[in-house]
């Protein structure tokens, strides 16, 4: 059965893309970026070594702060929207750095903001680049260590995007592509605010999408909430496996069901 009351997808919708902020990895421990609680107002120092203009003399603090969120993301592992998000089989687009997307299972994931579990050489043209195993793999870096590159030797770093930082253009661009060919996008867990993830809502949406934002807590400024045809001021992790189980019973066996 469709839940009444709040908007759940149906079967018109074939094409369904999520936008994921940090909301949905919150309960990992990882805690969200902005907001009071959020790290950059809890250690001002570590915002300050996002800003690129510091390395390389912050890669000891990039490698020990993100070396550690790699970590508490590999032992808590993907959350029940991460799950409900790979199961539905939808492409994400993330501005998440901690893998948990392609951990729940998730194959098409643009991650607009790079990625913890990787290591990549400092000197653009040498191009190395490796997977981590935070907190148990070979490397250094799986330990939070600066670390040289193996092909060049200059140091590597965190394979993020820091402040002052272009996006990595193919997953901006993939990210773009599906936004446009979604017929149902759905932003979970993110404010909204930052380039490029508010221009993706309204891009979808000018292409024909229906768009929701699911967050338990969404901005109350009308302009942020403008590009959603759908609020639902819920729980993610209580929506989404909502929204799995009753799209999985839709064509034909949800009569099976006792009730
Ligand atoms: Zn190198």
């Amino acid at each position: 059965m469709r839940p009444t009351g709040r908007f759940s997808p149906g079967p018109e919708h074939q094409e369904i893309v999520f936008l994921t902020g940090s909301g949905i990895s919150a309960r990992t421990g990882l805690g969200t970026f902005r907001g009071p609680d959020g790290l950059w107002a809890l250690e001002p120092e570590t915002e300050e070594a996002m800003h690129a203009e510091l390395l390389p003399g912050s890669l000891p603090q990039l490698w020990s702060v993100w070396g550690r969120m790699a970590q508490i993301a590999a032992e808590h592992g993907p959350t029940p929207g991460h799950r409900a998000i790979a199961r539905l089989g939808a492409p994400v687009i993330t501005q998440n750095i901690d893998g948990l997307h392609q951990a729940a299972g998730s194959e098409v994931v643009a991650e607009l903001h790079g990625s913890a579990l990787h290591a990549v050489c400092l000197d653009p043209d040498c191009r190395w680049r490796d997977h981590l195993v935070p907190g148990t793999g070979p490397r250094p870096e799986d330990h939070g260590v600066p670390a040289a590159c193996p092909r060049c030797g200059a140091p590597t770093r965190p394979d993020v995007v820091l402040f002052d930082e272009m996006l990595p253009p193919d997953a901006l661009e993939l990210g773009m592509r599906l936004a446009q060919r979604a017929d149902l996008f759905v932003a979970v867990g993110t404010s909204g605010t930052v380039f490029p993830a508010a221009q993706l809502a309204p891009l979808a949406k000018a292409h024909g999408a229906t768009t929701v934002l699911v967050d338990v807590a969404p901005p109350l400024d009308p302009s942020l909430r403008a590009a959603f045809d759908h609020v639902i001021a819920e729980d993610a992790h209580e929506v989404l496996p909502d929204w799995e189980r009753s799209l999985h019973h839709v064509g034909g066996t949800s009569f099976l069901d006792p009730f």
